[in-house]
Parts: C-alpha cells; sequence; structure tokens
C-alpha cells in the first residue's frame, strides 16, 4: 500500500482550488497525468521578469513589462467593437491601458482617474502609440508585492490558460510534503544536491533563465530520483528472478568440445568469455537471465550453439525464438552445421509447419529426440510440448521487447533464459533497459571480416552507381540494392522496389530478385535463398532484408535514398555486406538537398563501423526520444529525466541500486524504508511489490 506521507502527491488535480473537472483534464494534457504529483514534475520552461521597468518610453514591443504610471483619463469605447481605453503616462511617455469585455464600474475602482498605478502586461507598440492590452496585473504602489517579480512560465496545451496552470502548480507545490531522504548523504554532499522538497520547490521558482536549465543541482537530485526509482525496480525484479529455483546445467565438456572441434573457425576472445559466463549462469541452481549483446556479425549464433551443446550435456532441451520465419529458419541452418558433427539433432518450426510434419516435429521434440528447435512465437503456442527444456534462447533483433521475453515464463516453462540482442543502444541506456539482466558483451568481431568502404553519392550519379553494380556482378560478387522508404502517400514501398527491379532488368540485363514486406514468409525466403544460392545477381529490397538474409557472398549494399533512413537501420543495413573476405563496398544514394541531420548521420556511417560508437552518435543526433529499438526496448516515459543532461546518472543509479539490493535486500533499514517511498512516488509499485511477496 502506498504509504501516507504521499496522499497529498496522489490526489487528482481536481480536489486543487479553482481546478474543476473540465481544467483537471487540461492538467492531465499537459503534465501527462492527474495526481498532483505530475503538476509537481511539470518543469518550466522559461520566465517572465517583471521587476519594475524605469520609463514607458524604454519599453520594449511584444515584451512583458512593469511600470509605474499615472491614470490620466478614462477614455472609454469609440465603437461597439472597439475595446474600452484609458490613458495612463509617466514622465517618458503615454501609455494606453486597453480592455475588451470589462466593466467600466470596474475599471473606475481599480484604476481611478488620477490615481498611480503600476501595471504589468505585454506591451505594444503602433508607430507612436505605446499599448497594454488586458494588463495581467494592475496594483496600486502600496500592493506592489502582489506582483510575483519572476513567474515560470510552463509548457501548455491547447485551451489551458498558463495564469491557471501556474496557479494550480503553485498548489501543487504549496502541498508538497517534506518526503524522508533516500539519498546516501555522502553523495548528495558530493554532488551538492538539495534536499527533496528543495528541489522541487526551487524547479518552481526560477530566479533567472539559468534557473531553468536541467543541469541545476536541484534538478540534477529530481532526475537521479527517477532513474534510481526505475534501477532499484530493475534490480529487485533481478534479484527476486535470481532467487527462484532454477535447474544447474552443467556437463562434462564432451559435446561442447566437439562442437569447437568442427567449428569452421576459433572462437574470438569476447565469443569464449561469454560463452563462460552463461556456462557459470547454467551450472547454478537458479535461473539464468542473461543478455548477449552484440552488434550484427558479431558471432552471437555460436554462443548460443555452446550454450545448447552445454544444455545437452545435461540431458537438456534449448529452444530458440526469433522474431521472424527467416531468421528461424536460418537460425536452424546455423545451428546444425555447428551441433550435428557432435550428434545433436536440430529442427525448425514455424507457422509455416502444418499438418503431418508438424505433427511428427512435436512428437518428436516431447519425445527428447529433438535437443534444439528454432522457431517464431509459434513456440508458445497451445500442444508444443518439450520432453525436458533446459534453455530458451531468444533472439530479440530488433522487434522483441520485454513483454515477450516473458511469455515463455507466463507458459509454465521456467527455462535458463539467454536473450541475444543487436539493437545498438548507447551503453548508457543500454543499463537502463536491461539493468534487470545479466549481460554479456561480443565487442570483438569475428576476423575475415573486411572493412566496407562506404561513399555517399548523389542520385544524379545513378548510372555510374549501375556500371559499379554491374562489373562487381560480372566479377562474381553480389549485389543488394535496398530501396527507399517511400513518403508520398500514393505510392507504396512495394512500387519504388518494382520500379527499381524493372530499370535494373532493363539498363543491366541481369537476373534480378525481389523481396519486400508483403510477401508471404515463404516467398521471402525462396527470393533470399535463390539470392544466398547465386540464381539471382542482384537482391532488390525494401527494408525487410534488415531481418535475417544472410549471404556471404553479398559484397555491395546499394541503399536508395539513405538519407530517409536512420542511422541504426543503415548501420544494419551495412552490416549485410563485408562478411567474407572479398572487399565490401556500401554507396549510400542521397538526393538533393541534404539536411543538416542528414548530412551528420551519412558522415557518421562513412567514419566508423561501430555499432556502439554509431549507436552514440544516433543519439546525439536524434535525441532519446527516437532512438531506434529503444521505445520498444522497454525504456520508460521518465517524467524529469533527459537523457541528454542526465544520461552520466545512469551508471551511478544502476551502481546504487545494486548495492542497495546487495545489502538492503527487503529495503527494511531507514534509507531502505525511504527507498519504498520513492518507489511509489514514481509508481514503480512493482518493486515494492516483489518485496512483499517474496
Ligand atoms: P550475429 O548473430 O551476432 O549477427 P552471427 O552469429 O550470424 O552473428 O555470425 C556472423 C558470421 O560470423 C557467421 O557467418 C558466423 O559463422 C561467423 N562467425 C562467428 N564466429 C566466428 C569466429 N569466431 N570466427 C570467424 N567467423 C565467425
Ligand atoms: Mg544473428
Amino acid at each position: 500500500m502506498r504509504p501516507e506521507i504521499l496522499f497529498p502527491l496522489f490526489a487528482d488535480a481536481e480536489t486543487l482550488p479553482k481546478v474543476g473537472a473540465k481544467t483537471a483534464r487540461l492538467i492531465e494534457r499537459a503534465c501527462g497525468g492527474r495526481p498532483v504529483r505530475d503538476l509537481l514534475f511539470h518543469a518550466p520552461a522559461s520566465l517572465i521578469d517583471r521587476r519594475k521597468q524605469n520609463a514607458v518610453a524604454d519599453a520594449p514591443d511584444g515584451e512583458i513589462a512593469t511600470l509605474e504610471v499615472h491614470i490620466d483619463q478614462h477614455l472609454g469605447r469609440e465603437g461597439p467593437r472597439r475595446p474600452y481605453r484609458v490613458r495612463a503616462s509617466d514622465d517618458s511617455a503615454f501609455l494606453t491601458l486597453a480592455w475588451f469585455h470589462a466593466k467600466p464600474d470596474w475599471l473606475r475602482r481599480i484604476a481611478p482617474e488620477g490615481a498611480t498605478r503600476i501595471v504589468s502586461g505585454k506591451v505594444e507598440r503602433f508607430g507612436s502609440e505605446i499599448q497594454m492590452l488586458h494588463p495581467d496585473h494592475i496594483v496600486a504602489p502600496g500592493e506592489a508585492d502582489q506582483i510575483p517579480e519572476i513567474e515560470p512560465v510552463y509548457p501548455l496545451t491547447a485551451d489551458l490558460s498558463g495564469k491557471m496552470l501556474r496557479a494550480a502548480i503553485a498548489l501543487s507545490v504549496e502541498r508538497a510534503p517534506d518526503l524522508p531522504e533516500w539519498l546516501d548523504q555522502p553523495m548528495r554532499d558530493r554532488e551538492g544536491w538539495p534536499g527533496w522538497l528543495e528541489a522541487v520547490t526551487a524547479m518552481h521558482a526560477p530566479q533567472a533563465v539559468e534557473d531553468l536549465k536541467p543541469t541545476t543541482p536541484g534538478r540534477m537530485r529530481l532526475a537521479y530520483d527517477e532513474i534510481l526509482a526505475h534501477q532499484l525496480a530493475l534490480s529487485l525484479t533481478r534479484a527476486r528472478r535470481k532467487a527462484l529455483p532454477g535447474r544447474a546445467i552443467s556437463g562434462d565438456g564432451k559435446i561442447v568440445s566437439v562442437v569447437l572441434k568442427a567449428a569452421p573457425f576459433k572462437p574470438t576472445g569476447a565469443q569464449e568469455r561469454a560463452a563462460k559466463e552463461v556456462f557459470a549462469d547454467l551450472a547454478l541452481p537458479q535461473r539464468m537471465t542473461r543478455l548477449l549483446h552484440g552488434d550484427v556479425g558479431s558471432g552471437k549464433t555460436f554462443v548460443a550453439a555452446l550454450a545448447a551443446a552445454r544444455a545437452a550435456e545435461a540431458g537438456m532441451q534449448t529452444a530458440v525464438m526469433a522474431p521472424t520465419e527467416i531468421l528461424a529458419r536460418q537460425h536452424a541452418a546455423s545451428l546444425k552445421a555447428f551441433l550435428e558433427p557432435a550428434g545433436l539433432t536440430v529442427a525448425a518450426l514455424t507457422g509455416r509447419d502444418k499438418g503431418k510434419a508438424r505433427g511428427e516435429i512435436l512428437e518428436r521434440m516431447a519425445g527428447g529426440e529433438i535437443d534444439v528447435v528454432c522457431g517464431t512465437h509459434a513456440l508458445f503456442q497451445e500442444g508444443v510440448d518439450f520432453a525436458d527444456l533446459g534453455l530458451a534462447v531468444v533472439d530479440e533483433q530488433h522487434r522483441f521487447g520485454v513483454s515477450d521475453r516473458m511469455k515463455l515464463g507466463a507458459k509454465g516453462m521456467r527455462p535458463d533464459t539467454l536473450v541475444m540482442t543487436a539493437t545498438p543502444i548507447p551503453r548508457t541506456l543500454a543499463l537502463s533497459i536491461y539493468g534487470d539482466l545479466d549481460v554479456s558483451r561480443l565487442d570483438e568481431k569475428p576476423p575475415g571480416r573486411t572493412p566496407v568502404t562506404t561513399s555517399a553519392v548523389p542520385m544524379e550519379r545513378l548510372p555510374e552507381i549501375v556500371e559499379r553494380v554491374t562489373a562487381a556482378v560480372k566479377r562474381g560478387e553480389r549485389v543488394y540494392w535496398v530501396c527507399p522508404l517511400v513518403e508520398e502517400s500514393d505510392r507504396s514501398d512495394l512500387s519504388a522496389a518494382t520500379d527499381r527491379k524493372a530499370h535494373l532488368e532493363t539498363v543491366t540485363g541481369l537476373r534480378i530478385g525481389l523481396v519486400h514486406g508483403q510477401m508471404k514468409a515463404a516467398e521471402k525466403e525462396q527470393a533470399a535463398l535463390a539470392f544466398r544460392n547465386g540464381e539471382t545477381d542482384i537482391l532488390v529490397a525494401t527494408t525487410v532484408i534488415e531481418v535475417g538474409v544472410d549471404s556471404p557472398d553479398a559484397t555491395v549494399m546499394i541503399i536508395e535514398h539513405a538519407e530517409r533512413f536512420g542511422l541504426a537501420q543503415l548501420h544494419q543495413l551495412r552490416g549485410r555486406v563485408g562478411r567474407s573476405d572479398k572487399k565490401s563496398s556500401c554507396v549510400l544514394l542521397y538526393q538533393h538537398p541534404l539536411g543538416e541531420t542528414a548530412k551528420a548521420r551519412l558522415d557518421a556511417l562513412r567514419r566508423t563501423e561501430d555499432g556502439f560508437e554509431i549507436a552514440e552518435e544516433d543519439w546525439k543526433l536524434r535525441g532519446s526520444g527516437d532512438l531506434l529499438g529503444v521505445r520498444q526496448s522497454g525504456l520508460p516515459d521518465f517524467k524529469l529525466v533527459t537523457l541528454e543532461a542526465h544520461g552520466n546518472l545512469m551508471r551511478m543509479a544502476a551502481d546504487d541500486a545494486r548495492y542497495v539490493v546487495e545489502t538492503d535486500p527487503e529495503l527494511k533499514g531507514k534509507r531502505g524504508e525511504a527507498l519504498r517511498v520513492l518507489l511509489y512516488l514514481f509508481g514503480r509499485d512493482d518493486g515494492v511489490r516483489l518485496l512483499r511477496s517474496g
């Protein structure tokens, strides 16, 4: 249950004075939620300076000014649709105050002729006339302190007035309780961070533009709080999972050693390290949840093969899950090559397998005759039974999300799990997304991969590129040609790819294959196979080839309208070539004029082939919100965190959270109790629930 101290923060915005149902709905839209907490976490974007200025004549056009004036004369209204006007002045100039729809009686009361008034509002100049329409404030000199000197300005939504939101937020700040300190005092001292209440109060009381920055000590603290809540929930999940009973999977090394001997290559150092970590996890009596993070082509499949071999030594089966049928079948083919020499049986099972053939595979799985089965979601379906499933390998590529990962568990299967991903996520983010997993990184490419020469070429030089492509094919090489994502609504990706295929057939006379998103899985696979087997020379494709075509003889990658692709996507596409000892190249065909970001993207791609470096670059160029795969990968929608400003807090919070879980796993100490409040504050009730049910 939510601690009582947080009740005021979780009260609905409607409980605030003067906030009705309609305003509450607008507040929800502007602040992302209805609880008072969400108002409190809505940071101002700018400020209004209402400190008094000297002279009417100096007030700049279009800006807020606060001026002391003499009320000379009520001019009244000149016509039905004209404003009511009052002439005021100081020594420097006249100032016309104007109101539409205001009652003259009221105006005479607040601004009587002959009085001195301080007025504050937006000044507009029309020729020599200086005007203030609907002043925000109008008070007698003795009441000058009623005008706030500096007012925060908040991001709004249509129909919600700044005044209303500001008032509601001010009330929220008044309601904010002083919460127990959940931060480590030495850390606070070192960073110079204020307490929580002081930090939220300061956020809403900026005195200067610098105070609006997300890097002020107060804002850093609040961001850290939010990241810590997230990391703590992840760490608790991780600790809890580790406490779940699993099975110790170990073996005598016989099958593994045959696999190693039969492999056509020596494992890289990174592969050896990863395999060792996986074996150690498997041998523990707890459930493994390990992430194998490595760029495209880093050799994750071989590590999976070794893990499957170890499971087989323990007499257990392995299931390999892929996001697409092509990929599932490709995994089956690779694993067959690695594992059959050691006497293991590998099969594929996808939605395509129907009827008798399917029945037979299912039977052999249930009977334990099949050691490794590769499939898609079909593996989760009813009627799929294993004799003894020990290990699940989930290849997320770029598609699966956290929820899919958990489905296996929901089916009542609790195998050790190895998650593989090639999503190039900057290190700091990876921590936030995969903080609940143990991570093995394949940070070393297998040898024999030749660097890919990358060039950016304007579309006008298409004929020259076609010539180069033709020459490559004449040398016995093969070419991928990726067609643009089409933006015009009247043409589909497909028609662009079809047109290109026809064009290339006409001008080159070569054999051109086509693969696109609207094809059935079997057709796609056929096209991919024909290309792989050399029956076609060029494979024209929409981006579907991102997932799963592996053709070592392909040496040229042409990407049309490269400026329309994201950096990570371009990197994945390029990863399809350079898979043999032949020299490979990637041509980024672009359309003039190239925007600045697009140019930076293409430059980055020419500069490096390192997926993680590219991910960092992508992050810089696009901001976090847009990063390919990140949203789907389970990065929370932070309220107070901008990754650009607070990314460096991720590591700190992850270490902090792990330390807490190690030293006070039940969150029972003084700091632990406060951390429970933190978890609730950020809606990480799930983290607390884990504690209770444990
Ligand atoms: P990933 O799944 O990480 O993208 P793969 O497992 O598909 O990468 O491996 C890419 C290619 O590299 C495959 O052809 C694979 O057989 C090969 N490979 C894997 N490990 C090595 C190694 N240690 N030395 C040489 N080639 C390797
Ligand atoms: Mg792979």
